[in-house]
């Protein structure tokens, strides 16, 4: 991030604006709606605008002379058409003395940029790409505009109207920010944002006692909440519009290790972020200490989020926790995730289930040698089962002795799908017989092992040009469905 989105207050003060043209003309409406006060140096003598106010034209000062020379005692910024000499000179008069110049289409000569902009009233959004795709800024500004209420800027002021009075009334800050929330997501923000500004101003009057109505969770208890919310398997995009609401609605997340960077960053800003996971060479706090944390934190009356990678009630021990958050009388919601072999197969290509190759999908786990011991491989030999593997690294070879004796092919297809969905995923595929060399092929996990005939279908394996022998049997199945 080059430059820091700020928004800048253009009542006090003048904009120094060089240049002409239609995207000058451009500028200089913008400025005027945000208004600005601007005085004009139009380089060919044209200060013809249109299309403005009285009121807005009237804060447009056509200036003579040369503005290199021009007074810059009451500017609060510079702007520049292009950079020919003037713009360059410009740029420097203003760098010089810490004005803020933006030359246009031209990063160099700049110290701030314009972001696309979605302007809904006193709700503004700014949409920047580091001054590098203005058509980037324009597509996510088009998906901005779609989300955001029309009259989301009603509700911005009205809340305006109000937060003093009530603030005044509520002593503590996160019971507040839950008022507030509380009003926006509930009946009353509906109003507002349904035109019924009167109403809503009624029902707001009506509240007698602002802290008891901030303290109620959406079932009216007044102790706190836990959400158990699946991260997914590393990609940010993953996350599900709830879990990613959930992120944002949080007093404290608790997250295992499991959780990437980029996911942690849609934490709410203010929230706490309490790190629970098993770290390189530490063992963790414990289930026990996890289940008392989410606990003591609820009961404190926090909005709590216990964020696992994948889906938390596969392989994640979120069934652990809701029986302990049932047993203390927490309540708490579980938001799904896309659990690691769902992320793999979607990333890898890989069909889970194929026709008539494959009809059942088994997921399981092979936490260490000992416990892959304990797995009955001999539920595990169906050719048309695909076997999905998690944290089955270490017991690769165990997993590839199992099904071997137990009866499975030796040349079963397998994949191994390490740090899916990631920037540095990586799949290594070829035959169960080699599974524990494959293992030795990724740079380390977390990695999920795909087992069956389907991962011939796989991208990587395609790319590996390993055999066609799986296609025949499409051709094969595919002259059979026509005869049939
Ligand atoms: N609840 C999680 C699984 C937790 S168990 C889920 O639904 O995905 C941890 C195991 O998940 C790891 O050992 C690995 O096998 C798998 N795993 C988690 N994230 C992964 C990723 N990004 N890529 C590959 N495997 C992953």
């Amino acid at each position: 991030m080059r430059f820091l989105p700020v928004f800048l207050d253009l009542q006090n003060g003048v904009v120094l604006l060089v240049g002409a043209g239609d995207l000058v003309r451009a500028k200089l409406r913008l400025l005027a709606q945000a208004g600005a006060r601007v005085r004009w140096f139009a380089t060919d003598g044209n200060y013809e605008v249109g299309g403005l106010e009285n009121a807005e034209a009237a804060r447009i000062e056509q200036a003579a002379g040369d503005p290199l020379t021009a007074d810059l005692s009451n500017v609060v910024a510079v702007l520049c058409a292009g950079a020919g000499d003037v713009g360059v000179a410009m740029s420097a008069r203003a760098k010089a003395i810490g004005l803020p110049v933006n030359v246009m289409d031209d990063l160099v000569h700049s110290t701030f940029i314009f972001p696309a902009i979605v302007d809904r009233g006193d709700v503004v959004v700014a949409i920047g790409t580091g001054g590098t795709s203005p058509v980037v800024a324009r597509r996510v500004r088009e998906q901005i505009e779609a989300l955001l209420p029309a009259r989301i800027g009603d509700l911005a002021s009205f809340i305006g109207t109000w937060r003093k009075s009530i603030n005044g009334r509520i002593a503590e800050f996160p019971l507040r920010r839950r008022f507030w929330e509380r009003v926006v997501d509930g009946p009353i923000g509906a109003l507002v944002l349904a035109g019924r500004r009167s109403e809503a101003e009624a029902a707001l009057d009506d509240i007698a006692d602002p802290a008891g109505f901030a303290g109620a969770n959406p079932l009216g208890k007044p102790e706190g909440w836990v959400t158990l919310v699946g991260a997914g398997p590393g990609d940010p995009d993953l996350l599900t519009v709830k879990a990613l609401r959930a992120l944002q609605d949080a007093d404290v997340v608790f997250y295992d290790e499991l959780v990437s960077a980029e996911i942690l960053d849609r934490i709410r800003r203010d929230a706490s972020r309490v790190p629970v996971g098993r770290r390189v060479g530490k063992p963790g706090i414990g289930q026990d200490n996890i289940n008392r944390l989410l606990i003591d934190a609820a009961k404190a009356g926090q909005r709590v989020v216990r964020l696992k990678g994948g889906d938390p009630l596969v392989f994640g021990r979120g069934g652990e926790e809701i029986d302990a958050l049932r047993q203390a009388g927490v309540g708490c919601s579980v938001v799904p995730g896309i659990t690691a072999g769902l992320g793999a197969a979607s990333q890898f290509e890989v069909p889970l289930t194929y026709r008539r190759e494959a009809l059942r999908v088994t997921f399981l786990t092979a936490h260490k040698a000992s416990d892959a011991e304990k797995v009955d491989w001999s539920e595990l030999t169906d050719e048309k089962m695909t076997v999905v593997v998690y944290m089955g690294m270490t017991a690769a070879p165990a997993i590839r002795e199992g099904l071997l004796a137990a009866g499975r092919a030796p040349q079963t297809p397998v994949g191994v799908f390490a740090r899916v969905t990631r920037p540095d995923a990586q799949a290594a595929v070829g035959r169960l017989d080699d599974l524990p060399e494959l293992v030795g092929q990724v740079d380390g996990g977390p990695a999920i092992l795909i087992i069956g005939d389907v991962v011939a279908h796989s991208a990587p394996w395609r790319q590996a040009g390993l055999d066609d022998r799986f296609y025949l049997d499409d051709v094969i199945s595919n002259l059979l469905e026509a005869a049939e």
